[in-house]
Order: C-alpha cells, then sequence, then structure tokens
C-alpha cells in the first residue's frame, strides 16, 4: 500500500515539507523537491526503501539541492523537472500535458503553473495534488519570477481540479497565512471554522494525509480573490476587474503584511 510522510526541512529558516511517497510493499520510495538530502536518506534507509525517482517543481534550491546527494545514493533513481528549469540534473523534461509515470501504478499529470517562478510545474493525479510553492495552506506563494497574470492563471487552474484531492504543498506558513486570510476575509464562516480546528505541529513529520483542496477553494484567499466580498475589497483598493489585477491587490496586500507596512493586530 503506498504511503506518504512530508518530512520536515529547513526548519526555522525555509519550513518546508519534503514529501515522499513510498510503498513498503515493495520497498520503494518517490520524493519531491529533495532541498537537502539527509533527512530523506535517513527516512529511506530506516524504512528499507530504494528511491526510484526524484520530481521536482521549480528552480529554487530549497526544493534541488537534495539532488546530488540523492542521486549519489540511488544512481538510478530518475529526476524529472520542468522544461524551463535551468538544472542540468533533471533527466526528464515535462511540460503541460505530460504524463509521468513513476511507476507501474504511479502516475502523474503535469500542469504548468507558473507565477511563483517562471518554471513552476505541478502534478496531479486522481488522488493527489503536489503544487509546492504555487498554492499554501491558507496562502501562496511570492511573485519571484512570473507575473501577476500567469499567477492568477495558474491558481484559476488549480481552483478548477475537484475539491476531493489531497493537496500537499512545500512549506508550513499555514498560521501565518491564516491570520492575514481571516483578516482579509472576516465574515467567511469556512475560514472561520478551520482557523478555530487548526493544530500544526511542526517540525514533526507529517505522515497522514492533509487538507483537501476543497478546502482550501472555500477558505484561502488566494483561491477566491475574484469572488465577493474579497473581489469588492480589492477593487476598493484601486483594482480592476481582471484575474491579474485582483491577484495582484491581494498579494501585494499580503506582502504589505508581511513587511510590517500595515499591522493587522
Ligand atoms: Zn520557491
Amino acid at each position: 500500500m503506498r504511503e506518504i510522510i512530508g518530512i520536515p526541512s529547513l526548519v526555522g529558516d525555509y519550513d518546508n515539507y519534503i514529501w515522499v511517497l513510498y510503498d513498503s510493499s515493495i520497498q520503494q520510495a518517490w520524493v519531491f523537491d529533495p532541498g537537502e538530502a539527509q533527512p530523506v536518506l535517513a527516512f529511506l534507509n530506516t524504512n528499507h526503501l530504494a528511491l526510484k525517482a526524484i520530481l521536482i517543481t521549480h528552480r529554487h534550491f530549497d526544493h534541488v539541492d537534495g539532488i546530488p546527494e540523492l542521486k549519489a545514493a540511488f544512481p538510478s533513481a530518475i529526476v524529472y523537472g520542468p522544461q524551463k528549469t535551468p538544472n542540468a540534473l533533471i533527466d526528464v523534461r515535462l511540460q503541460e500535458g505530460d504524463q509521468v509515470t513513476v511507476s507501474p501504478e504511479l502516475a502523474f499529470d503535469v500542469l504548468e503553473t507558473p507565477g511563483h517562478t517562471e518554471d513552476h510545474i505541478s502534478y496531479v493525479n486522481a488522488d493527489s495534488l503536489f503544487c509546492a510553492d504555487t498554492l499554501f495552506t491558507g496562502g501562496c506563494g511570492r511573485l519571484l519570477g512570473g507575473t501577476p497574470q500567469q499567477y492568477a492563471e495558474s491558481l484559476l487552474k488549480l481552483r478548477q481540479l475537484p475539491d476531493e484531492l489531497d493537496f500537499f504543498c512545500a512549506h508550513e506558513y499555514t498560521v501565518d497565512n491564516l491570520r492575514f486570510a481571516c483578516y482579509v476575509d472576516p465574515e467567511n464562516p469556512a475560514l472561520q471554522a478551520r482557523s478555530r480546528a487548526l493544530q500544526i505541529d511542526y517540525p514533526r513529520a507529517l505522515n497522514q494525509a492533509p487538507n483537501k483542496l476543497g478546502l482550501e477553494k472555500s477558505t484561502n484567499p488566494f483561491l477566491r480573490f475574484d469572488l465577493p466580498p474579497l473581489r469588492d475589497k480589492l477593487r476598493a483598493r484601486g483594482c480592476d476587474d481582471t484575474p491579474a489585477s485582483l491577484f495582484a491587490g491581494l498579494r501585494a496586500w499580503k506582502d504589505q503584511v508581511d513587511q510590517g507596512v500595515e499591522k493587522i493586530e
């Protein structure tokens, strides 16, 4: 049976999760965005797992720096990654519409989701969405290479996926994100309930399926910027009605809060 664990990485600096899919019955594992190798190798060794594939979403160091050491330990592991990522260690280059079959019973469709960076892709199948820094629990990544228009389109693309998908992102920023979400969308009952029920145990490894995408759709302001009441608030802050403008306005709003320019308490 396939299982999944979110291994904390770069704790205190970037608070990443490295997601490892594994099947103990065949002693195989597949890893997403290993920003470092050691915690992954420790998990694989402890559980007697062989690494079959490394799946990369974008070029940032906290998603790729573990590749060389993992490849040294498992030379036959195949590295999948975006067509646009400037990283020579990627063996198989992927773009929108591609399908990757990492084992006979495990495949993903590739979605291009630029915005956080210009090269970002996400992996999706009937069970799960791995979207790294495109969409976080309660928030989204910063604009570090892509355009607001790209980012808005990527988020609206993810919003069309089924509610039931397990949703895996690459950082644990939930507390901070929901604080901002409650500030900009205070009347949202689903968000209030989520906020009340919130229990984060980071940096403990996450070994149960985390949130469903449907919960993000109902509570994450970065999937709701074009809907009332957020849309109206963003209009009042000078945005026009295009997704790019509304997204840019919301992202800039969060950046101002993050930088302390606007205080929310
Ligand atoms: Zn990133």
